[in-house]
């Protein structure tokens, strides 16, 4: 089964009624690099930026960012690479940063807020990234984007930095893609607003099944309540789909999700453009993905959808999806 597995490291992702996705890896520095290359990652469709600010005890400067994006994006030559900018807060803390006891740090000062509020440090990531955009396929990506004045004011924050280069004539590229990450409710709720100016999507489901099932996903104790396969996830699922595709951009997913077997052929019926996971789960994900049909699973993700239960929905999967059996 292994060597069946290698065969496949430099074979497109391709259905077996040919359409194409985007199997990408996830990374968190760039010495995790090797390991998406030699299970085939056909892009990075996370990288958590954050460890690079972790176990330390004082931020990374402009120059140590830049040049750890320009190994990534050197090393994918060509392919995308997704950063995503600081996630801090919630579970991941940076002693340093001295951020405030909370009493609901996952409903609390984190990620792209915290960006919002400490604009000099977000400036400095953003301005590391767009220089490292010269050496390969570079985009940006929000975490936790809740509402579109984020966006936008993120946005306003990138414009400034590439203003700054510009006057230090220092090259990037200009017209770098820009997209959100769609885990929280509100943003799969509101993705039609989000779709007309976001570049893509890239849905976290760690985070948007906490938040739609109001259960910590660290908490051991309610994990019967983390359910991907909840009506009410699948849902917010295709409504992020469907309203980023009316606006003619593309969809990935980057959360655990994407990386279960048995999620896969719905996400694939969901018509998800991309899907991006551990390296180790790549290669297993595209021997799954062409042995699967496009309008086969369409179908099953209609049905699914019709369905009441998590319970009720996995049972379908299995029933009709003999190759994951
Ligand atoms: C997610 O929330 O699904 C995600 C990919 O981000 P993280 O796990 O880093 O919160
Ligand atoms: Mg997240």
């Amino acid at each position: 089964k292994q060597e069946g597995l290698t065969k496949l490291i430099n074979e497109p992702t391709i259905m077996a009624d040919g359409r194409r996705v985007e199997l990408a890896a996830n990374i968190g520095t760039p010495d995790d690099l090797e390991g998406a290359i030699r299970n085939g990652a056909e892009g990075i469709g996370l990288f958590r930026s954050e460890f690079l600010y972790m176990n330390r005890e004082s931020m990374p400067d402009e120059e140590e960012q830049f040049q750890a994006y320009r190994k990534v994006a050197e090393g994918m030559d060509g392919k995308p690479v997704i950063i995503r900018t600081l996630d801090i807060g919630g579970d991941k803390e940076l002693p340093y940063l001295q951020l405030p006891k909370e009493q609901n740090p996952f409903l609390g000062y984190r990620a792209i807020r915290l960006c919002l509020d400490r604009q000099e440090m977000f400036k400095t990531q953003l301005r590391a990234i767009l220089r490292a955009s010269r050496y390969g396929l570079v985009k940006i990506m929000y975490p936790m984007i809740a509402a579109l004045e984020e966006f936008r004011q993120a946005n306003q924050i990138l414009a400034e930095a590439k203003e700054e280069l510009s006057r230090e004539n220092i090259a990037f590229h200009p017209d770098i893609e820009v997209g959100i990450m769609i885990e929280i409710p509100a943003a799969a709720l509101a993705a039609d607003a989000l779709a007309k100016e976001a570049d893509f999507f890239s849905i976290g489901t760690n985070d948007l099944i906490q938040y739609t099932m109001a259960c910590d996903r660290m908490n051991e104790r309610i994990s019967y309540l983390y359910q991907p396969f909840h009506p009410a996830v699948l849902r917010l699922i295709r409504m992020v789909i469907d309203a980023a595709h009316r606006k003619g951009k593309w969809v990935g997913m980057c959360g655990e999700m994407a990386a279960d077997k048995m999620a896969v052929p719905i996400l694939m019926g969901l018509g998800l453009d991309e899907i991006s996971m551990g390296a180790s789960s790549i290669l297993p994900a595209r021997q799954l993905i062409r042995q699967l049909n496009y309008g086969q699973m369409k179908e099953l993700a209609d049905k699914a959808l019709e369905l009441e239960s998590s319970e009720q929905i996995r049972q379908l999967i299995q029933e009709k999806v003999a190759v994951i059996r």
